[in-house]
């Protein structure tokens, strides 16, 4: 049992992380297709969600808050907003939202740079 919690919140925080990076990548102006790919992108996420019990939460959540797609800061704020509903229901403190634009950097933000280089 103590194996399986520890499983389940280490793929929590890969899934949170993965999902946040790409929030913080979303374009500040997405195109139509963007943002219906974001949005099929969450809901995907969710129905193929490895842990079926918080894949069954997050889908009441997704109900109530649908996803956020119009811009980069909309998605992000929306991304921390549905984390934190989350984390109220596993008792954990609330995030600050404020922050969530400092927190998360793939890294590969000197690509596009790169490629025409
Ligand atoms: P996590 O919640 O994993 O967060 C990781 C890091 O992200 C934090 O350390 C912090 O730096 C940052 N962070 C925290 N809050 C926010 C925020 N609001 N916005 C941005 N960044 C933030 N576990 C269960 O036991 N039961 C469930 O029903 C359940 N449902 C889940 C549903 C989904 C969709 C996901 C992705 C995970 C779910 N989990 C569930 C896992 C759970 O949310 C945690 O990932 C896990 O418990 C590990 O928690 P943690 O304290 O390490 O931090």
């Amino acid at each position: 049992k103590l194996g399986n919690e520890t499983a389940k919140a280490e793929l929590g925080r890969a899934a949170w992380k993965l999902l946040h990076t790409n929030f913080a990548r979303f374009p500040e102006k997405p195109t139509n297709e963007e943002k219906e790919a974001l949005r099929q992108y969450v809901h995907l996420f969710q129905r193929l969600y490895p842990c079926g019990e918080c894949a069954e939460h997050f889908g009441q959540v997704l109900k109530k808050y649908p996803p956020q797609v119009s811009s980069q800061k909309a998605a992000a704020q929306w991304g921390c907003f549905v984390h934190n509903v989350v984390n109220k229901r596993l008792k954990k403190p609330e995030f600050d939202c404020e922050e969530i634009a400092k927190h998360y950097d793939c890294g590969c933000a000197d690509e596009e740079k790169n490629l025409k280089a």
